[in-house]
């Protein structure tokens, strides 16, 4: 399956000095057609039917590397277990991520009104901010139908 994202996942990659390969492409998939995020032992379990001699310190690696070149982005979920999501924003658009803590859907969002809070910490603390991250969990439009 061929897709819009297909193209420009592979741009980043060849960018990034990453070889293209199918195992690559197939974990970019997984997390495409899926939308949600996963421990990279579930990647291993889906993709080891398709590549039998595929390792799971193969797939952490690949999940590493995607998040560094920001094709995807960690999670922290239950038990303090860390996941991985996919994130569809433009690269380099500054936005944030919320997830959904019954289904596992990821969204990317750029709202972010930190500059307001910024100065106010700032003038508190007496830092000068120079990151901030913060990543929202909540529950998704559908889950919460379903919930009632
Ligand atoms: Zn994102
Ligand atoms: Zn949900
Ligand atoms: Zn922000």
């Amino acid at each position: 399956m061929i897709s819009i994202y297909d193209m420009e996942y592979k741009e980043l990659l060849k960018k990034n000095k990453l070889k293209i390969t199918p195992k690559r492409m197939a974990i970019i998939n997984y997390f495409l057609q899926n939308n949600k995020y996963f421990t990279p032992y579930d990647v291993w379990t889906h993709l080891k039917k398709k590549f039998i001699k595929l390792g799971l310190p193969t797939i952490y690696r690949n999940l590493e590397e995607f998040e560094r070149i920001g094709i995807l982005t960690k999670v922290e979920g239950k038990e303090n277990r860390y996941y991985y999501g996919i994130c569809k924003m433009k690269k380099g658009k500054h936005h944030h991520h919320i997830i959904c803590t019954l289904c596992h859907e990821i969204k990317d969002f750029d709202i972010c009104d930190f500059d307001k809070l910024k100065e106010q910490i700032e003038a508190k603390t007496g830092f000068e901010i120079t990151e901030h991250r913060f990543f929202l969990k909540g529950v998704c439009k559908n889950c919460k139908k379903m919930e009632v």
